[in-house]
C-alpha cells in the first residue's frame, strides 16, 4: 500500500504516518519526490486503507496490485540516478562500464585499463570469481583477481565492478569493488540478495537466463526492501530457441522497465549476442531505445583471452563505437559523460 502525502505535508504529519504503519506491524519506506512524499507500507499484514485516509496531510492511499512495490514508478516517479566515480546511470545519463570478462593477470588488466581510461571510461569490469558452465573452464583468480583489478583501477582513477557469487565473499567485495554484480545465474539466489540489501554500495542485478521482467524486478525488490536503494538492472539477453546468437538480447525490456520502474537499466550486448561483430549494432540500438547505460567486454588481445574472447571488442573498436554512441545519445535526449 502506498500513502501519498499532500504537497507541502510537514515532517510531523509524515512521521505520524510512519508510526501508524509501524504500529500495524509493517515496514515504512519513504520516497521524497519533487511534488509529493510517498510512503510505502510493505509487509504481510492486511491493513485497512481508511486507517490512513483520515490522517492529517494524507492526499490518497493507493493499493499496488503488482508484486514489486519499492522498485515501481508509482512509489517513486523520478528516475533513480546512480553515480559511481562521476559516471551516472539514469536520469537522462547513459553510463559506461567496460573491461575484460575475467581478470587474468596484472599485465592484462593494465593494458586494458590504460586504453580504456584514455578514452574516458571511469568504471572497469573484470570477474575474479567466475560462474562457468564447465568445471574444467578457467574459474577466475579469486581474491588475487580482485586485488589486481583494484590496484590497476586506482592507478587510472577508475571504479571497479565484479561479480559476487556467495554471501561469504561480500566482505571481500566491499574492500575491493565499487559496484557488486549479481550474475544471471544468481538472480534468484534470494539469500545472497537479502545480504546485499544491507550493503552500502550499488548492486547490479543481471537478468536471469530465463527470468521474466517481473521476476527480475522482484529480485531488485529484495535489495530495496532491505534498505539499499542503489540498484542497476542489467539486461544481458535471455535464452530462446534462437541459436544464431549466444542469447537473445531483449531490447524491449528497456521501454518496459523504464515505464514500470525508476531504476536504471543498462545493457550488456557482449553476453547478449556472444559475437564481437554484433556488439556495436546492438549497443547503438540500446542507446536509441533509451537505455541508461552499457556494459561492454573489451580485451587488449581478445584472441588470447581465457574467457569470452569472441565477444570482446578490441580497444580501438570500442573507441569507434563510443564516437558513434555520442552522436546517437542526444537524438534521444540522453547525455554521455565519456570524453572520446
Ligand atoms: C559476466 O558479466 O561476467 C557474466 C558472467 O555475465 P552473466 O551473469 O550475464 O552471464
Ligand atoms: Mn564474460
Amino acid at each position: 500500500m502506498l500513502i501519498v502525502m499532500r504537497h507541502g505535508a510537514n515532517e510531523e504529519q509524515i512521521q505520524n504516518v510512519i508510526d501508524t504503519i509501524k504500529k500495524k506491524g509493517r515496514d515504512a519506506h519513504v520516497s521524497k519526490g519533487d511534488m509529493h512524499t510517498v510512503i510505502g507500507a510493505v509487509g504481510a499484514n492486511q491493513i485497512d486503507p481508511r486507517d490512513f485516509e483520515l490522517l492529517d496531510g494524507v492526499k490518497e492511499v493507493l493499493k499496488i496490485s503488482s508484486s514489486y512495490k519499492l522498485v515501481s514508478r508509482i512509489f517513486k516517479p523520478e528516475d533513480t540516478v546512480i553515480d559511481v566515480n562521476g559516471e551516472k546511470f539514469g536520469g537522462g545519463y547513459v553510463g559506461l562500464i567496460a573491461g575484460p570478462c575475467t581478470v587474468e593477470s596484472e599485465e592484462q588488466v593494465e593494458a586494458c585499463a590504460k586504453k580504456l581510461s584514455s578514452y574516458g571510461v571511469k568504471i572497469i569490469r573484470g570477474g575474479a570469481f567466475k560462474p562457468r558452465t564447465s568445471p574444467y573452464a578457467f574459474q577466475g583468480l579469486g581474491e588475487e583477481g580482485l586485488k589486481i583489478i583494484r590496484r590497476v583501477a586506482d592507478k587510472y582513477n577508475m571504479a571497479v565492478t565484479s561479480e559476487v557469487m556467495e554471501i561469504n565473499q561480500i566482505p571481500l567485495f566491499l574492500k575491493y569493488v565499487d559496484i557488486l554484480q549479481v550474475g544471471a545465474r544468481n538472480m534468484q539466489n534470494f539469500n545472497l540478495l537479502k545480504e546485499l540489501s544491507h550493503v552500502n554500495k550499488p548492486v547490479m542485478i543481471k537478468r536471469g537466463l530465463s527470468a521474466t521482467i517481473e521476476e527480475w524486478l522482484m529480485a531488485a525488490e529484495y535489495i530495496l526492501s532491505g534498505g539499499n536503494r542503489e540498484v542497476i538492472l542489467c539486461e544481458r539477453g535471455i535464452r530462446t530457441f534462437e541459436r544464431a546468437t549466444r542469447n537473445t538480447l531483449d531490447l524491449c525490456s528497456i521501454p518496459v522497465v523504464n515505464k514500470l520502474s525508476h531504476l536504471p537499466i543498462i545493457i550488456d550486448p557482449s553476453h547478449g549476442t556472444g559475437l564481437r561483430d554484433k556488439v556495436a549494432p546492438m549497443s547503438m540500438a540500446s542507446v536509441a531505445a533509451g537505455c541508461d547505460g552499457l556494459m561492454i567486454e573489451v580485451h587488449d588481445t581478445p584472441d588470447c583471452a581465457l574467457c569470452d574472447g569472441a565477444q570482446s571488442l578490441y580497444p580501438e573498436q570500442f573507441k569507434d563505437l563510443m564516437e558513434k554512441l555520442k552522436k546517437i545519445a542526444p537524438v534521444v535526449d540522453k547525455k554521455m559523460s565519456i570524453a572520446v
